[in-house]
């Protein structure tokens, strides 16, 4: 299989603060990798390092076979969904959805034909005309993903999208993304601090310590074959 991205040797400090430590990942195009691990261990971090939107310290990253470490982000072939769904509140659904292709002049009927489909996927037809303020917790983030879906890109980067939803909601999501993922075929990276999360979504679970990569493997490999104490007692390995 192809590799879809390539992190090399990547650091990243802020300020005397070194946050990523020398961290190497590849991906396979259409792999699904959760980068997992407690709050502050860098994987927001190493997910704006591959959106572009922090300057590394040094290395390089590559996204389907071409060196976009000083890329501008829109030029990286990625989407990205947040936490919090920074939907445009004075805009209706369908300007949050083809906003962004109205800057890069894709024709209208082209983006209409990706909105469309948009709402299709994330079933969201009926809230087009709807402006954020007026969806539920669950719907916007659907609008959220919708805005990375009708860009058409390589990879979906993911920052923890479900935690600001209720436990009923998060379940309903995840199997949403995961079937979203199965459709697509598309290479994601998906930022989270549930095991849960990881276990169900992930092809490969990253389990992250101090922007340490501590073991990258299968998920029932991460659970039944823990490298190290911390892996173990993160995951809730039985010991
Ligand atoms: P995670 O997403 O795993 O919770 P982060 O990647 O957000 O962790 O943060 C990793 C570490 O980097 C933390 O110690 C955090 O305090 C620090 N950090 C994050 N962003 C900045 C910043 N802009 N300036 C300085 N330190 C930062
Ligand atoms: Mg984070």
């Amino acid at each position: 299989m192809a590799q879809s991205i390539s992190v090399k040797n990547l650091k990243l400090n802020f300020g005397a603060t070194s946050v990523l430590k020398d961290l190497n990942l590849d991906v396979q195009e259409g792999e699904f990798i959760v980068l997992l691990g407690p709050s502050g261990c860098g994987k927001s971090t190493l997910l704006n390092c591959l959106a572009g939107l922090l300057d590394i310290t040094d290395g390089q990253i590559w996204i389907k076979g071409k060196n976009v470490t000083w890329s501008e982000p829109s030029d990286r072939g990625i989407g990205m969904v947040f936490q919090s769904y920074a939907l445009y509140p004075q805009m209706s659904v369908r300007g949050n959805l083809s906003f962004g292709l109205k800057n890069a002049r894709v024709p209208a009927a082209e983006i209409e034909k990706r909105v469309a489909r948009a709402a299709e996927i994330l079933q969201i037809g009926p809230l087009l005309d709807r402006k954020p303020a007026a969806l539920s917790g669950g719907q916007r983030q659907r609008v959220a993903i919708g805005r990375a879906l009708v860009r058409d890109v390589d990879v979906f980067l993911f920052d923890e999208p479900l935690s600001n939803l209720d436990a009923k909601l998060r379940s309903e999501l995840r199997v949403e993304i995961k079937r979203l993922h199965n459709r697509l075929n598309n290479t994601m990276v998906y930022v989270t601090h549930d095991q849960i999360e990881a276990l169900t979504l992930a092809d490969r679970i990253a389990v992250m310590k101090g922007g340490v990569i501590q073991q990258l493997d299968a998920p029932q490999t991460i659970y039944n074959r823990p490298s190290n104490l911390f892996v173990a007692g993160f995951i809730g390995s039985p010991s």
